[in-house]
């Protein structure tokens, strides 16, 4: 790191200290040739996770997006708010442990369908109507039947 006073290139880092919980390190730096010191901060560069559509549209992840869909499901029903922020929390460490910047719309949906599934059925079903876009009632039903038939 280049001294910002006498633009020396040698500097010595003598303390090191993370801030902000550990997001940001602040660095205090002395010069060698011009006796003075300065701080740098470290950060993590932030990568926006990317989800992919059907149509190959990309946009960034929204939280408040899946938690809406996970929400308007559980209206009414015996899931609790604390219940659907956890899948949305379980959603995000099993996104981030995979390390991809990019994550199908198809993979999400199927991962919340799924812990929806383990938590109750009718909520379950809406999602999944709604992620699966029925259009028409029959295959609407018969995607039913394959859903409920899969849990006792
Ligand atoms: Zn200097």
């Amino acid at each position: 790191m280049k001294c910002p006073f006498c633009k020396f290139e040698d500097t010595k880092v003598i303390d090191s200290r993370a801030s902000n919980e550990g997001s940001v390190i602040r660095r205090r730096r002395h010069c060698d040739s011009c006796g003075r010191r300065f701080t740098t901060y470290e950060k993590v560069e932030e990568i926006p996770l990317l989800v992919m559509k059907k149509d190959q549209r990309r946009e960034p992840y929204e939280r408040a997006k899946v938690l809406q869909g996970i929400m308007r499901a559980c209206e009414k029903r015996p899931v609790s708010g604390d219940q659907q922020r956890t899948i949305v929390e379980e959603l995000e460490k099993m996104l981030d442990e995979k390390e991809q910047r990019e994550v199908r719309s198809s993979e999400i949906g199927e991962f919340v369908m799924e812990k929806l599934s383990q938590l109750d059925q009718v909520a379950y079903v809406r999602f999944a109507s709604v992620y699966r876009e029925f259009n028409d009632l029959n295959h609407f039903m018969k995607e039913v039947k394959v859903l409920l038939g899969k849990k006792p």
